[in-house]
Order: structure tokens, then C-alpha cells, then sequence
């Protein structure tokens, strides 16, 4: 079965942010015999792109399915675009709001109402709040995507699970104090003034630390996703951190399903070195790798992830204010090839 994969570009300079299309099936029969799925949708304009592209190059206005990994604007403003111009079969996207009364004990104040955190919530995540209620409007159904949820015998939902997922709301930035301290997951506390070291890197030698996990709870509660396309196997991973990744592995351990054949590894975070172990990258292993990262971001992606990525076998390709597609059998669009990410010497981070 043909498959394409398309990264459009978002961002500059700081401003990260992914907006990714897979179409899969017949690619040059009916639209029915194909599936077209949308994975976040950056800013506003990258959802004018999105739309204009499946217009253009799909010859459709009709998605299957639109995914929201996680409620990051980066991430989620400009699928209200994709929902407002077209017709879309379902939404798949958490409602961190709607796990208000499970959550509630979780805060230092015994007092909190579970509508009164139902709110707060929508307020500080509004532009996946605006999402829902276009769904909503629209009659669009919503699906929320959890550890083990598998749809159009297509995709599987390797994490986070519902707990991970309830643990992780009360560390979200706006919320009350919570009870518990984030421990293994907490967010890293930037120094005054960044010392740029300049770092020798060396094919043997592993420049990601193993252990701490600093990206935000919202990051890790990316959901997981992997597709298997005749066999080809697919990872996305939204802007999820070390600790989600990790579950997510030993879930899909737990299944018997390997991650280290894949054929496509969406790298988390737009290649933040925040994301990414050595240990991850011993059980997860692509031939291709993409990384949505803006055109001039010194962070996105590191250096020392694109390395770590090669250094494991996989061809490193960066958006970097281009469209770029990975395809099995698909069209090449008359696009030319682009070159992969070289490996870095030396390096300033
Ligand atoms: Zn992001």
C-alpha cells in the first residue's frame, strides 16, 4: 500500500511548531479507497498551508481523521483552520478538562470544585478548548487518544495511558499548586546567563544524557502514535519527553511490538535535546527520521540529536521553512530530494 508523509514548514527563528499530513491507500484511485489524516497543525497561517495543500496535491477537501498530539499552540491553532474549511470525519484530541473531577485531589487546596478546575483549564488551554467547540459545532466526533486505543486497524495508540496522562494535568502551567512535586518529569529551570560551551562530539561517544527528563508535563502528554502500512511502520511522537517515550517503549514491549524496525521516526520536539536518551534511541530506530523545526532556531533541532540520530542509523531530514515528504509509492511532486543532515564536529549549544 502507498503512503505519503508530508512536514509543512512552521515557524522562524524561536517559533517551533509541527503540521504533518499522511494520506495512505489507492493514491492514484478514488478518494475512498484513501485515508487522509492530518497530525497538528501549527500556527494559524500553517493551517491555510495544510488546507491548501490537501486541496492541491490530494484533490480533496475531505480528512479522516485530524490528531491533536497535545494542546501546545504550536501544535493547535491552526487546526481550527483545518476543521473551520473541511469536512473531517473525527477529531482525535485530549480533553484535559473533562478529567477535572478525577484529578481534583490531586491539589494542596482540598477546597477545589471540580467545575472551577474544569474552567481554569479551558482558559489556559484555549485554543484546544476553541478546537472542541468547532468539533462541536460542526458535528464532528471526538475521540480522546490513550495507550492501547487502535483505530481503522491502522493506528495504535502506544501512550500515554490515562493514568500517565492524569498525573501530568496538575503540573500543567496556570493550575494550583499540586500535591506532589513532578519529580522525574520536572521542568528544567533555565540559568541566568546560558554558557555556550563548544562540545567535541565523536561517533563513539553519546552526547545525550540518559536520565533527567526536563520538558514540560504538557509535552509529555503527547500521544504516541504508530501506524503499520502493509508493514511499514510509522512513528509520531508530538513533542513527547523522555518519561513518554519510555512508557510508551515498554507498552509496546508489553505487546511484543518492536520499534526498532521502523520506516519512519517523527523526532519529538522539533529535536530538542530534551527529548531523547541514548537509552530511547536503543529501542527506537528508523531508516528516515523528520524533524519539524523554523528556519534559524539554535535549539531546534540540536545538534547533538541529529548526530545521535545518525550515529544510530537514521537519515536525518529538517523542514527548516521547506515542505517535506517521505513516501513509499507515493508522488514525488516533481519536489527534488534534499539533502540529509550532515554530522557536526563541533558544536556551540
Ligand atoms: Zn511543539
Amino acid at each position: 500500500m502507498a503512503y505519503e508523509v508530508d512536514y509543512m514548514p512552521v515557524g522562524e527563528g524561536e517559533k517551533s511548531g509541527d503540521a504533518i499530513v499522511l494520506r495512505f491507500g489507492n493514491l492514484t484511485g478514488p478518494r475512498e479507497q484513501q485515508t487522509v489524516i492530518v497530525i497538528d497543525g501549527g500556527y494559524q497561517e500553517s493551517g491555510e498551508l495544510l488546507v491548501n495543500h490537501i486541496n492541491e496535491h490530494y484533490g480533496t477537501n475531505e480528512v479522516n481523521y485530524v490528531i491533536l498530539t497535545h494542546p501546545d499552540i504550536d501544535h493547535a491553532s491552526g487546526l481550527c483552520v483545518v476543521l473551520e474549511k473541511m469536512k473531517v470525519g473525527a477529531l482525535i484530541m485530549h480533553k484535559p478538562w473533562e478529567h477535572a473531577e478525577d484529578i481534583k485531589s490531586l491539589f494542596q487546596n482540598g477546597k477545589i470544585t471540580a467545575s472551577g478546575l474544569q474552567d481554569k483549564i479551558e482558559k489556559s488551554l484555549q485554543h484546544a478548548s476553541d478546537l472542541e467547540s468547532m468539533a462541536q459545532k460542526k458535528g464532528i466526533p471526538i475521540y480522546e487518544p490513550f495507550e492501547g486505543t487502535y483505530l481503522d486497524n491502522v493506528f495504535h495508540v502506544l501512550g500515554p495511558s490515562k493514568d500517565y496522562y492524569q498525573s501530568l494535568l496538575p503540573h500543567f502551567k496556570d493550575m494550583p499548586a499540586p500535591k506532589i512535586s513532578l519529580g522525574a518529569f520536572a521542568p528544567i529551570f533555565r540559568k541566568a546567563e546560558e554558557v555556550a560551551n563548544w562540545i567535541q562530539d565523536h561517533i563513539g561517544i553519546d552526547l545525550l544524557d540518559d536520565d533527567n527528563d526536563t520538558t514540560s508535563a504538557s509535552n509529555n502528554t503527547s500521544a504516541i502514535i504508530v501506524f503499520v502500512i502493509d508493514g511499514h511502520k510509522l512513528l509520531f511522537t508530538g513533542d513527547a519527553g523522555k518519561t513518554a517515550l519510555l512508557n510508551a517503549i515498554a507498552y509496546a514491549d508489553s505487546k511484543g511490538f518492536s520499534l526498532t524496525d521502523l520506516n519512519f521516526l517523527d523526532v519529538p520536539h522539533h529535536g530538542s535535546k530534551r527529548n531523547l536518551s541514548s537509552k530511547i534511541l536503543k529501542k527506537i530506530k528508523a531508516t528516515t527520521a523528520f524533524i519539524s523545526a523554523p528556519t534559524d532556531s539554535p535549539k531546534h533541532p540540536a545538534k547533538r540529536v541529529t548526530n545521535a540520530l545518525r550515529k544510530h542509523g537514521h537519515s536525518v531530514y529538517v523542514t527548516r521553512g521547506k515542505s517535506i515528504l517521505h513516501h513509499n509509492q507515493g508522488n514525488a511532486r516533481g519536489w527534488g530530494d534534499i539533502e540529509s543532515e550532515p554530522f557536526h564536529d563541533r558544536f556551540e549549544e
